[in-house]
């Protein structure tokens, strides 16, 4: 007899069946995501102190929370009710906010989980999906987890699309069934590049629907937001994990075409969007002047990183909109670079694969994480 609180570490296994054989093969032989680390494991694994750790590696914001966000977490008294599965009071705010209504507005545990939503509400195994790589994980990661035939379209050496390519397999008759969803991240990660209107017209004529990503849009200043009244293939996800500082509380939304919404609502787990994750936007909805400082004193540091690092002639920097510049390491290892950094307690994120080959792709922080970053990179 189990007793609930005992420990069952010393349970001998008797195996009555082989899980392995039961599992869905293709996630058998799925690849693993590799996540970014939080502060508590890094400082574990570097031996520094989470205050000598620099963390230029995930776009996080290093201004944190807005006050009105952090008093909002420590007073809401309702932690022990389940929120709200309709998020009435979040919708409503965010509705007031993008001027949308709000019964086109969903919410999710980060655009991480809308990414995932979208896949679960279109693709059965089989059905294709656009992505345009160098580009962020998620799309291929959810797709795939769906069963779905991934079809990439990858970016051209400047990062920019093959639009022309994208629409050849959107129409293309007789080979095989025209995709479903195309995914495009504007800012894109890890280039910072915005997709050109020109070129988001041109693929919302096609018969699929199009995501589009705006996970960094606030450092862009520029959004395909209206567009969604028009088009009824567009959806807009966003999140607070970067402008509003509210990564670790999972909290995004998305934009979608009203005639999605009644079956979004039948999909979406009930309580995905926790009570803390509510309160805590709700309030930085409340907070936009101190918010948008942040926002623009993180756009003033990408402004200075993509001028200092030019400096350096073994980086060359990519221009980027977003709260991030990706770096080219020529002549040098771009792996011992970053290295060499994480041993000064600065993270960064490192790439090697194609389409971005030697690269290191920097967050913005505060002008004194740009200087120790500047100071680290005369250094070695
Ligand atoms: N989209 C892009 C392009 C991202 O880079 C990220 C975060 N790395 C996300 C979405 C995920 O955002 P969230 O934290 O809201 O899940």
């Amino acid at each position: 007899m189990y007793v609930v609180g005992e420990s069952v570490e010393q349970v001998n296994e008797v195996s009555v069946c082989d899980l392995e054989a039961l599992l869905r093969p293709d996630v058998a032989a799925m690849e693993e995501y590799t996540p970014i680390l939080p502060f508590d494991v890094l400082s574990a694994r570097l031996g520094l102190p989470p205050e000598r750790i620099i963390k230029m590696d995930a776009n996080e914001n290093p201004y944190g929370p807005s006050p009105k966000a952090l008093a909002a977490l420590a007073s809401f008294p309702h932690h022990h009710i389940y929120p709200d599965p309709e998020q009435t009071a979040l919708r409503a705010a965010l509705a007031r906010y993008l001027g949308v209504p709000a019964d086109r507005i969903l919410a999710g545990a980060g655009a991480d989980e809308l990414i995932d939503l979208v896949c679960r509400l279109f693709l059965y195994p089989g059905d294709g999906v656009i992505v345009c790589p160098p580009t962020f994980g998620m799309y291929r990661f959810d797709a795939l987890i769906q069963g779905a035939r991934v079809v990439e379209v990858p970016r051209r050496d400047d990062f920019s699309l093959d639009v022309q390519a994208v629409e050849r397999l959107c129409t293309s008759a007789g080979g095989a069934p025209p995709p479903k969803l195309i995914f495009l991240a504007s800012p894109n990660n890890p280039d910072g590049g915005l997709v050109p209107r020109a070129d988001l017209l041109r693929l919302l004529r096609l018969p699929v629907v199009i995501v589009l990503d705006e996970a960094y849009v606030e450092f862009a200043g520029e959004s395909a937001l209206a567009l969604t009244a028009e088009h009824t293939n567009l959806i807009i996800l966003r999140t607070f994990s970067k402008w509003a500082g509210l990564a670790g509380l999972r909290v995004g939304y998305g934009i979608f075409p009203m005639a999605l919404m009644r079956h979004l609502w039948k999909i979406k787990q009930p309580y995905n969007v926790n009570t803390a994750a509510t309160a805590a936007a709700l309030a930085s909805l409340d907070d936009l002047d101190y918010l948008w400082g942040n926002v623009r004193r993180l756009v003033a540091e990408r402004e200075r990183l993509q001028r200092e690092l030019a400096r350096f002639d073994f980086l060359r920097p990519f221009p980027s909109r977003s709260n991030f510049v990706l770096c080219q390491v020529v002549g040098r290892d771009a792996r011992a670079l970053k290295l060499a950094l994480e041993r000064r307690g600065i993270l960064v994120r490192y790439f090697d694969r194609p389409g971005l080959r030697s690269c290191l792709r920097v967050s913005a922080g505060k002008p004194e994480h740009t200087d120790a970053l500047l100071a680290a990179l005369r250094e070695v």
